[in-house]
């Protein structure tokens, strides 16, 4: 089976090229052609014919094809269920906001954490993906916009916050982000792209030196470690305390911060209690929180707090000086919103 062209970084690209002593102008040509381009355009005439030879005979340029496509009627919200060579499918959505939008990708098929509120988890992990079908949701959603909502091509913000732990697939997922980043590709600021994990350390070990800037969400969900033993089964592996203090240790830049993400649960998380404990333990920290009332999916047994509740935890955060924000759902009537995400149409 040939590469996916798609595998390949910038510089992966330019060894290719020198090994086989084609002419080296043909890396930006090839990187722009296929990466700053809504649409697959011919672009012959800017490379030497054999250098697009052979590229044609030694690579293959396929994306992931879309299975299907849900449009949210209330925010226009955008899922794609993309089919895989093997079948296997995955999904990726569009989030909408001022006429642009934040993709969110995915990183594995199903997910081996197996959270206890996360729809995704319920599949269990089939495979990680490849670079290609990383880089290929993005190239996929773009053109789709290009040709459905045209002026609106604008994707801003890349969130791996879709199906699977993105920390689990780092090789697959860091080359993507380094294609991503690439001035020669898409050249996405690196502020612009986050990755969310649910604590998986060998990653964030990995972290700081491999993937310098791009910025990282955490998945905390309770400051609790019982309790978050039985959301986040991986946390008696990799606890909590030692998931921050690993975190801390990666530098950061004088804007950056880390993003903290918490689920809001009904009569489990949500007292005052868990918002003061959540405050203590974040209180100082470059820290950001993103509160995000649960959403529920076929099966789970989970409720969501009341906007009261909701509002009453936040404002116990504010006491710790921590900008905190409350996360409307969006896609929720499309089954595209957090932790909806199942592989089915
Ligand atoms: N595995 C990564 C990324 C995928 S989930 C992680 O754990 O961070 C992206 C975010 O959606 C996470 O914060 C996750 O905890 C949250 N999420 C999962 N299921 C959810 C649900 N049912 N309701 C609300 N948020 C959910």
């Amino acid at each position: 089976m040939k590469q996916s062209f798609y595998d390949l970084n910038y510089s992966d690209l330019e060894m290719v090229i020198s090994q086989n002593d084609l002419n080296h102008s043909a890396a930006s040509v090839l990187f722009n052609w296929h990466y700053k381009k809504k649409e697959p355009a011919q672009c012959v005439d800017k490379i030497a014919k054999l250098s697009l030879a052979f590229f044609e005979n030694k690579f293959d340029f396929s994306l992931p094809e879309i299975d299907t496509v849900h449009e949210s009627k209330e925010d226009r919200t955008v899922k794609f269920l993309f089919k895989l060579k093997d079948q296997h499918k995955v999904e990726t959505v569009l989030i909408p906001f001022h006429n642009k939008y934040s993709i969110c990708l995915s990183s594995q098929v199903g997910c081996a954490m197996n959270c206890s509120f996360c729809f995704t988890g319920k599949q269990g992990l089939k495979r990680n993906l490849t670079t290609s079908e990383i880089v290929g949701q993005f190239l996929q959603a773009w053109r789709w916009l290009a040709k459905n909502r045209p002026g609106e091509e604008r994707i801003l913000n890349i969130v791996f916050m879709g199906q699977g732990e993105p920390l689990h697939n780092f090789d697959a997922v860091k080359k993507a982000c380094e294609i991503f980043l690439s001035k020669h590709g898409t050249s996405i600021g690196v502020q612009k792209i986050t990755i969310s994990t649910a604590g998986y350390i060998p990653g964030l070990k990995r972290w700081s030196e491999e993937i310098p800037g791009v910025n990282l969400a955490l998945s905390l969900h309770s400051p609790f470690e019982e309790k978050r033993n039985e959301l986040i089964p991986i946390n008696k592996k990799y606890p909590l305390d030692e998931v921050l203090e690993t975190i801390d240790k990666i530098p950061l830049n004088k804007k950056q911060f880390i993003t903290y993400e918490y689920i809001l649960i009904k009569d489990f998380n949500d007292s005052p209690d868990d918002a003061e404990k959540l405050g203590t333990i974040l209180a100082g920290k470059s820290a950001y929180i993103n509160l995000i009332p649960f959403n529920s999916f076929p099966g789970s047994h989970y409720k969501r707090p009341d906007l009261d509740k909701i509002e009453k935890f936040k404002e116990i955060l504010d006491t710790f000086k921590i900008p905190t924000l409350i996360r409307t759902a969006k896609g929720d009537d499309v089954l595209a919103a957090c932790g909806q995400l199942n592989s089915k149409s």
